[in-house]
């Protein structure tokens, strides 16, 4: 995604393109993150004195495992707000926004992937993915959660120091 500065007219230049989705460089995450091309970018640029200004919005569609129960899903991360300036001093070069796209789409992952926000994860005693099915480990899960987090000390009540 090169852009030529003297292209640039007065009243500021469509960018409409598209990034192979390799230039993310995820191929070693691969089993927590698969890409799907393209990535795309609408943005406008425009001259501001020494500067070129670049915004618009730049989307790439991602296949993350679900942080819960591991299934892959397709979002869409999308970057709405993208923007960076550009300073240069020769009107002839040209600049190049492939890394500042990639790092726009990355910046936008979620931390923590979910495949829906009522995705019920796997069972922690038998691994069953409990959005197909149910197991017969008979506590249920939260129930469970609590209890360990009732047992931690608090440090504060009855605590006897020896
Ligand atoms: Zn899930
Ligand atoms: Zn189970």
């Amino acid at each position: 995604m090169i852009i030529q500065i003297d292209r640039i007219p007065w009243e500021g230049l469509e960018v409409h393109g598209e990034l192979p989705a390799t230039v993310l460089e995820l191929e070693n995450e691969a089993d927590r993150i698969r890409t799907c091309d393209p990535i795309l970018c609408r943005l406008r640029a425009h001259i501001v004195a020494h500067e070129v200004l670049v915004r618009g919005s730049v989307s790439a569609q991602i296949q993350f495992a679900c942080s819960r129960c591991g299934d892959f899903f397709t979002t869409t991360i999308r970057e709405p707000d993208f923007q960076e300036i550009f300073p240069f001093s020769d009107p002839h070069s040209t600049l190049d926004l492939t890394c500042d796209v990639r790092d726009s789409i990355i910046l936008a992952f979620p931390s923590f992937p979910r495949c829906a926000k009522t995705c019920r994860g796997l069972c922690p005693r038998c691994g069953t993915n409990l959005n197909e099915s149910t197991c017969s480990c008979s506590e249920p899960v939260m129930d469970d959660r609590w209890e360990v987090l009732e047992r931690v000390p608090t440090g504060k009540s009855g605590g006897t120091s020896s």
